[in-house]
């Protein structure tokens, strides 16, 4: 029998009590244990008066979407659990949303979900529409169906370093089930820890979307919590002030940080634009990006000055402190840079020490691949005296 007939068989109080006994948890960002968040959303649809219908899905902040691997490799497994659910809950109505741009991936899930008597749809979940409903995020879906095929492993799901989905104990540390070396944070979930923070286990620093991932020098913290922010201002439905606005903040500002533009009072007005966001905003989206921000800048800071007041990306990833040279010493004026550079912006003549334009430059590092003598070089660090002109090769000491 399926996972979903064997529910249907014990009846709905025997399945509370399975998910009880089983100790199931909500995941995701509002984890909990099952029979609670249940419980509370009945309560709240009988305080209103109106039908519990059950919704499952990813949360609104997740732009990662490791979790939609579920629902590609085992999609009968997550629409199962949300039949499941609605059974536990008493449910009207079960629907499965699946993000707006998911519509081929909706349309493979259908002829199985009618099955089911679930509905699925292709929408950005409205929070205040759903206040009385039951949400549940796919990886619930999916432990409740485990649970009912009598295959249910506890643990929180997680992609380590972008690696497949797989259960981890929520009672390991988190330093246990990832490699810390080389590690200089880590981020869990919505939020960058240190090393040391790692101690801590993983049901405590919750991976809500499913993402356990070790940046090391080589990754510049600005510039990645940059690039979520950006990813969460795209997706967010700009309909609460506080998330919509505070995201143009946001990412204007570790945008500014990696373009050398940056400020120290940004460290500040984050802290009070990320603060309000999290208390302000009715959905995991305006909660969680604000993380994003306000952990990178609190427990990271030292690169943000590094960023700001010296002018340096300590990682080399912020193309605006990355500067590329000829040495004048080594060039021999083969002019091989020259041909390889896609933004024409290498000036020089044969048997002469040839010069790249910064301003046009995009350091796509062609040329330096190109160079045999290898004399261009890219570095955060200092520059060595340049020629101003066209200089003959072998003549730029002289002229000093
Ligand atoms: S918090 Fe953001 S994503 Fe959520 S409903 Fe408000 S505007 Fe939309
Ligand atoms: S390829 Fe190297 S040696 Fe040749 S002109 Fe360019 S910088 Fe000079
Ligand atoms: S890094 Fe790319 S764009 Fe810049 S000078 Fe070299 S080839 Fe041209």
């Amino acid at each position: 029998m399926s996972a979903y007939a064997n529910a249907k068989a014990l009846g709905r109080d025997a399945v509370l009590d399975k998910i009880a006994a089983l100790d199931l948890y909500e995941s995701g960002v509002y984890r909990e244990k099952m029979t609670d968040h249940i419980a509370k959303a009945k309560a709240a649809a009988e305080e209103e008066g109106v039908q519990l219908d059950v919704v499952a899905a990813l949360n609104n902040a997740d732009t990662d979407m490791v979790y939609l691997q579920l629902l590609r490799e085992v999609p009968e497994k997550v629409l199962e659990g949300c039949a499941i659910a609605a059974l536990a809950a008493g449910a009207q109505k079960a629907v499965l949303t699946v993000p707006e741009k998911e519509g081929e991936l909706a349309a493979s899930l259908r002829e199985k979900a009618e099955e089911l008597g679930v509905e699925v749809v292709c929408e950005f979940i409205n929070i205040r529409k759903n206040q009385t409903n039951l949400l549940v995020h796919l990886a619930s879906c999916a432990d409740l169906a485990d649970a009912f095929a009598d295959s249910y492993e506890p643990g929180i799901c997680v992609s380590i370093n972008g690696e497949p989905l797989k259960k981890v104990p929520a009672d390991a540390k988190v330093s246990d089930v990832v490699d810390l070396t080389g590690a200089k944070a880590v981020q869990v979930g919505y939020a960058y820890y240190t090393p040391e923070e790692c101690s801590a286990t993983v049901g405590e620093l919750n991976p809500a979307n499913g993402v356990i991932r070790v940046l090391t020098d080589k990754n510049c913290i600005v510039d990645d919590a940059a690039k979520k922010t950006l990813a969460c201002k795209a997706q967010s439905c700009g309909k609460c002030v506080f998330c919509r606005e505070g995201l143009i903040q946001l990412e204007f500002m570790q945008n500014e940080v990696t373009q050398g533009r940056g400020k120290m009072e940004f460290l500040d007005l984050t802290s009070e634009i990320g603060e309000a966001m999290c208390y302000s905003t009715p959905c995991s989206m305006g909660q969680q990006s604000a993380k994003i921000s306000l952990s990178a800048m609190s427990k990271f800071a030292g690169e943000y000055e590094a960023h700001i007041k010296k002018k340096n990306c300590p990682a080399g990833v912020c193309q605006a402190f990355v500067m590329i040279y000829i040495d004048p010493t080594a060039c021999t004026g083969c002019g091989d840079c020259m041909d390889v550079c896609p933004k024409d912006c290498i000036e020089g003549k044969p048997k002469f020490i040839h010069m790249i334009d910064e301003f046009e430059c995009d350091r796509c590092g062609k040329c330096v691949e190109a160079c045999e003598e290898e004399c261009i070089h890219i570095t955060t660090g200092k520059v060595p005296k340049l020629p101003d002109r066209l200089t003959k090769v072998g003549k730029f000491k002289k002229r000093r």
